[in-house]
């Protein structure tokens, strides 16, 4: 019984694990992964931003196209350009709620979380980027209280089904490469047009 019954509690510990830090996981709450089956589109997502050298250049390359992103902003980036975060919201793009602070929200606290999102909610609105209805978790580190949270504001929590790494600077070939060889209709993408910690971030230098 004690072999069993410490079995259990591995197998408990391993799921609480998995749902706190897989980003897709639905332990803690319901989440976006892909898009709904049949389509044959795929999703652009872009965290981190607004950040004064990326996001611009990234709206117009998508104005070119004809194509709309999503862009899960950071509400203390918000505040500082808020500009871009306007530009995105006229220019059609879908804008979600990636928090305030982009500190992992797993162990922190309902207070906390709270906080954070209900700050990043309230930039975003101020910006005129209008009320966001999806919320992305910095990382996608969550615990059993962020989805609610997040639900509890009207956001619905968004994973992402393919990352390519972009935030490593491998270069825009690199990139290219990775999305086209691994989306697949309804694909979730994860890139980036900011950084999570350094909001006047350049772009990528080789480090
Ligand atoms: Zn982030």
């Amino acid at each position: 019984m004690i072999i069993a019954a410490v079995g259990v509690s591995a197998v408990a510990a391993g799921a609480a694990a998995y749902g706190a830090f897989h980003r897709n996981s639905t332990l803690f709450g319901d989440v976006i992964r892909t898009l709904p089956k049949g389509g044959k589109t795929v999703s652009l997502t872009f965290d981190d931003g607004p950040n004064p050298s990326a996001t611009p250049v990234i709206l117009d390359a998508l104005a070119d196209r004809d194509v709309r992103g999503t862009f899960f902003f950071l509400g203390s980036h918000v505040e500082r350009w808020p500009e871009l975060v306007a530009r995105a919201a006229r220019e059609g793009h879908q804008i979600g709620n990636h928090g305030y602070y982009h500190r992992k929200l797993h162990f922190k606290s309902p207070a906390y979380v709270r906080d954070d999102l209900e700050r990043g909610k309230r930039a975003i609105q101020e910006a005129g980027g209008g009320t966001p209805r999806l919320f992305r978790a910095p990382h996608g580190f969550r615990s059993p209280w962020v989805t609610p949270i997040a639900t509890s504001l009207g956001e619905r929590t968004v994973g992402w089904s393919l990352g390519v790494w972009d935030s490593d600077c491998p270069g825009v070939d690199v990139i290219v490469q990775r999305s086209v060889d691994g989306v697949t209709p309804g694909s979730i993408l994860l890139l980036h047009d900011g950084d999570g910690t350094l909001p006047s971030a350049t772009g990528c230098r080789r480090r």
